[in-house]
């Protein structure tokens, strides 16, 4: 599949789009998703233009995984849930909708209500909320 350069996160990535971010470097943007399955949603993105995993470059490898390591283990130290899902899905069979590479993690408890994948839009407010505890949390 080639790369769409009208995807949403590569519009965000050239800051024609907003998101509420949680980390950056050079090489990696962290931001909330805005349909959250669970509080803390983030997304973890390359600012590498592709639409999957085989297709990132080996400089990005590190950076990228380095990062979901540190936003997951600050999404563990503001939600203390007792489990932390960490996804990725390459292609449109596999479930795939934004086509440009992208870890999410989202917390995960027995009790805590999921919401469905890319369905409801949360309050901004609160997405800025929970965007303010997980950067306070991260350890680089
Ligand atoms: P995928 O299905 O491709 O693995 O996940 C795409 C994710 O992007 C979904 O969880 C969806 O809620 C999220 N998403 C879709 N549009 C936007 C947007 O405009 N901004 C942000 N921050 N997230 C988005």
């Amino acid at each position: 599949m080639n790369y769409d350069q009208e995807n949403i996160f590569a519009k965000i990535l050239r800051n024609e789009a907003n998101c509420i971010k949680v980390y950056e470097d050079s090489k990696v943007l962290a931001f909330m998703d805005v349909m959250p399955q669970a509080p803390g949603h983030t997304l973890v993105i390359p600012k590498f233009e592709t639409t999957d995993l085989i297709n990132l470059p080996d400089e990005y490898l590190d950076p990228l995984l380095k990062a979901t390591r540190n936003i997951a283990a600050a999404i563990k130290k503001v939600y203390s849930p007792t489990g932390v899902m960490i996804l990725q899905l390459n292609g449109e069979e596999a479930g795939q909708t934004v086509f440009h590479l992208h870890f999410h993690i989202i917390q995960r408890s027995e009790g805590l209500n999921y919401r469905f994948h890319s369905r409801d839009i949360e309050d901004t407010e609160i997405l800025e909320n929970e965007a303010k505890k997980i950067r306070q949390a991260i350890v680089i």
